[in-house]
């Protein structure tokens, strides 16, 4: 056995091996010291390998999913090694000690999962493979749930953003390749040749030509290539659905790189989950399906005009119609996952179950387009989705003759195929009904023929039907000329046979062996029927899919008082009264209201400075904009009262670096180094929010650095753009670059409490709060105090020096203001030289405070 064993294991290579063993699945060596931790199930040891104790440890068959989702989801692979031939099978072959043989009949992996139990309904699961040909880069992705399948290139330095786009859990390319994506599982490079991917691609499709597809570079076809070899791989030569690849130009999508994701959080939170997202706050989606599309189309927001219309149309349409939309969503609600159900039917892992999900499916999708089909006043949108939604009125037809109401996940017990189907069919099952009927009667005639009555008939599974008699009454039995034949001796029973009870439980098994078989035959020709019409199934799919994401988004606005956005071509971004989803229901939960704001970056004044205290909204303003902008382009209305919003060809967030959690490098280098993108990439189109850059080093260089940024991207890269900063130093900017303006988001100290307002209003801000904002959250009294104290004299110092910024007096154009001031400081400076710091008291220092003060004053 060991031979056998370690054979596929040295197949499987870094694969765990499950190996099929009666009813579990057993693991060895590492691969069992590995599972037993990650599924914390009990290490034992089996025999003997080279002289020590070989480790093992097993999950039973019946319950294998959820282990195998624990290990996927902990980042193993499985290889599944299954036995591929029965024990009788076996001895056949090779006599009584013949080992069973075995092999690998897939590999699971977390991008080529179809199982209903280890997907998550509201998330794509999508599988990618990347490869460089001549200095492009090509990304070939697919959700095999569902079978889309996506080709796109890009230049090497924006395979970042692709990647992040398409968030696949699964990356595969070429072994070799320097620049590979480090998360990137290697294959093969012989499997990334653009020739084979051309074939592969041929194959699968049954064409001779792909032109009718688009025109497919090299790159794309080796991408491509490199996706179905794995996949054939994975699945051991068995393909799943892949419906006709999409290629997506670079330019059809709002660009947003990795770190602009994360900063959004659009599809998981800062803490790691849903919980948080832009996606949670959005969603009213009633189907899974629904919810995978938005998912999709907020990670990749349009930049096609037109296209974004199109779908602000649809969501208007159903926004405004509130009954039409209850009664869609309603009628959606009740339907089944028919893309996940037909993705698990071409893996060959279809069960009588998904068959009548897609009878269900298909007959609601059906329902839907009736009652939209007698609407006038359609919008374009969905007048192209609408013949999608029916023709598989024959299919449908067919399901429903054929299946049970409610078909089973299990097809080994038969039972699914309806009555009245198929009358060679039901007359089987009458046969092996009727023999039950006389078993249970033969029960009683025993009873009465023997005068036993707790003779019992009964069945299992090695026995098969047999009469059961206490161990005390037996002997009767026992007697050769009884009619019984013994069979079995239990502790406080013995078992019989007769042979009218065998004639009939043979009855039986025949005639369920033989509706079996008519069931399979059944199966597998609606099987056959649904692969013929994948690709109509899977446009009927996709088309539910839409309309849920539109009136989930419908649904959402008119909860929210959302509006619709207005999108344009100049670059502008006007929004009132603008709220950050997110945050707005999180307030709500606690019974607070959210100020909403307003934003108006045009191109004589395109870039906000905006200051004000720690916690007084800075954060919020900045990635509710950018939010809003996604959310337009993504085609749903926005949390505003009104919003006119530029097209935008690359969003850009960042957070100054001591609100990172440190990534590995340090986190002013991880700072640095996105602030060093934008300033590459960002376009005159871009819009850009920047928080707090500069940070995350000394004050000095902190400040020279956001100084030289805001430069940089008012002057050279020209994009709409909010920066927040705690710097006051950075006001003086505004002298110099014309369209830059200063705002603040207002605070108040009010009784010597401060107030934050969480109003963002023009000019710069006053002051910075420090000591009020520690203050409010719950810094000892006495520390404040002191903290004030140093406060003072530090502002004395910086009265004295000219603070902070006062170097840049020498930049030419603060020159003359600098001069200004020069001999104001003078006699001060004088007194404050003088002065023994450390003997002040508090008390003293104040008062020589307000001393100085009035000299100042009195110079001044
Ligand atoms: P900053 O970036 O200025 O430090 P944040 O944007 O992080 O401030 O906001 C701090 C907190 O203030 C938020 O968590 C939120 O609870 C609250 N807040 C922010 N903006 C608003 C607003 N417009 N209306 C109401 N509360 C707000």
């Amino acid at each position: 056995m060991m031979t056998q064993y370690l054979a596929l294991k040295a197949e499987a290579g870094d694969c765990l091996l499950f190996y099929r063993m009666g009813d579990f699945f057993e693991l060895f060596f590492e691969d069992a010291k590995l599972a037993a931790q990650v599924l914390d199930i009990a290490l034992t040891s089996r025999g003997e390998h080279l002289g020590v104790p070989i480790p093992m440890c097993g999950v039973p068959v019946h319950s294998a999913e959820g282990y195998l989702a624990r290990l996927i989801k902990a980042g193993c692979r499985v290889a599944i090694a299954e036995q591929v031939e029965t024990p009788e099978e076996a001895k056949k072959r090779g006599g009584s000690k013949a080992l069973v043989a075995r092999d690998i009949v897939r590999f699971v992996t977390a991008g080529t999962l179809t199982e209903e139990a280890l997907l998550e309904p509201r998330r794509a699961n999508v599988l990618a493979a990347v490869c460089e040909v001549r200095g492009t880069c090509a990304i070939a992705a697919c959700d095999i749930s569902t079978g889309r399948m996506e080709l796109e290139e890009c230049p090497p330095e924006r395979l970042g953003a692709a990647l992040a786009r398409l968030g696949a859990s699964e990356l595969v390319a070429p072994e070799g390749w320097d620049d590979a994506p480090a998360e990137a599982f290697p294959r093969p490079s012989r499997d990334f040749a653009s020739e084979a991917g051309e074939a592969r691609l041929k194959a699968v499709h049954g064409v001779a030509t792909l032109d009718g597809f688009g025109q497919f570079s090299r790159a794309l076809l080796a991408a491509a290539g490199g996706l179905i070899a794995y996949l054939d791989h994975a699945g051991r030569g068995k393909l799943p659905l892949l419906l006709p690849p999409v290629i997506v130009g670079a330019s059809a999508h709002l660009a947003m790189d990795e770190a602009t994701r994360a900063s959004l959080e659009i599809l998981v939170s800062s803490q790691g989950g849903r919980k948080g997202s832009l996606v949670e706050a959005v969603d009213r989606c009633v189907t899974g399906a629904g919810a995978r599309q938005l998912a999709e189309d907020l990670a990749a927001p349009l930049t096609d005009r037109a296209a974004i219309e199109e779908r602000l149309a649809l969501v208007a349409w159903l926004h405004g119609d509130a009954l039409l939309r209850g009664d869609l969503r309603a009628v959606l609600r009740a339907a089944p996952d028919v893309g996940r159900a037909l993705g698990r039917i071409v893996a060959g892992r279809g069960s009588p179950r998904d068959l009548g999900q897609l009878r269900d499916g298909l007959s609601e999708a059906r329902r839907i387009h009736d009652h939209l089909l007698h609407r006038a006043d359609r919008p374009a949108l969905l007048d192209r989705l609408l013949p999608s939604l029916s023709g598989h009125g024959a299919l449908v037809d067919h399901l429903t003759r054929a299946l049970v109401p409610s078909p089973p996940t299990e097809r080994g017990q038969g039972g699914y195929i309806a009555e009245g189907y198929d009358a060679a069919l039901d007359e089987l099952r009458r046969i092996s009904g009727d023999a039950r009927r006389a078993i249970a009667a033969l029960e009683a005639k025993y009873r009465d023929q023997t005068g036993i009555a707790a003779l019992k008939v009964r069945h299992n599974g090695v026995l098969g039907y047999f009469i059961e008699v206490p161990a005390g009454r037996a002997d009767a039995l026992m007697m050769p000329d009884s009619g019984f034949t013994h069979r079995q001796t239990m502790a406080g029973a013995v078992r019989f046979n007769a042979l009218a009870l065998h004639e009939e439980a043979s009855r039986i098994a025949e005639a369920g062996g033989h509706a079996l078989a008519a069931e399979e035959a059944h199966f597998e020709e609606m099987i056959a029927l649904a692969i013929a019409a994948r690709q109509s199934i899977a446009a009927t799919a996709a088309a539910l899919a839409r309309i849920d994401v539109a009136a989930g988004l419908a649904e959402r606005a008119a909860e929210g008082g959302w509006c619709p956005p207005q999108v344009v071509d100049e670059p502008c971004l006007a929004i009132t009264g603008g709220r950050h989803p997110v945050v707005e229901a999180a307030l709500a939960a606690k019974g607070e209201r959210f100020v909403a704001n307003d934003c108006t970056l045009l191109p004589d004044d395109r870039l906000w400075l905006v200051g004000g205290p720690n916690m007084g909204g800075k954060s919020t303003f900045l990635r509710q904009n950018a939010l809003i902008v996604l959310l337009a382009q993504a085609g749903s209305f926005v949390p505003a009262e009104a919003a006119r919003v530029g097209l935008v060809d690359r969003l850009f967030s960042r957070v100054g670096a001591s609100d990172n959690l440190a990534r590995g490098r340090s986190t002013f280098m991880v700072e640095m180094v996105e602030t060093a993108a934008i300033l590459a990439q960002a376009s005159e189109r871009s819009f850009v929010i920047l928080d707090e850059v500069g940070r995350g080093t000394s004050t000095y260089d902190g400040l020279a650095l956001a100084w030289a940024v805001v430069e940089a991207v008012h002057g050279v890269n020209r994009c709409r753009c909010l920066f927040a900063t705690h710097y006051h130093e950075l006001a003086r900017l505004a002298d110099s670059c014309e369209a830059l303006s200063l705002h603040h988001v207002r605070a108040r100290e009010w009784k010597g409490d401060l107030v934050l307002l969480h109003e963002v209003a023009e000019g710069p801000a006053d002051r910075s709060y420090g000591l009020a904002v520690a203050k409010l959250a719950g810094v000892p009294a006495p520390v404040v105090a002191r903290a004030k104290a140093v406060l003072e004299r530090l502002e004395k110092g910086r009265a004295e020096t000219g603070g902070l910024a006062a170097g840049l007096g020498d930049l030419p154009l603060f020159a003359a203001a600098a001069e200004a001031r020069a001999d104001l400081v003078d006699t001060l400076r004088e007194r404050l030289k003088g002065l023994d710091v450390d003997a002040l008291s508090p008390r003293e220092a104040l008062d020589l405070l307000y001393d100085l003060k009035r000299e100042a004053g009195a110079e001044g």
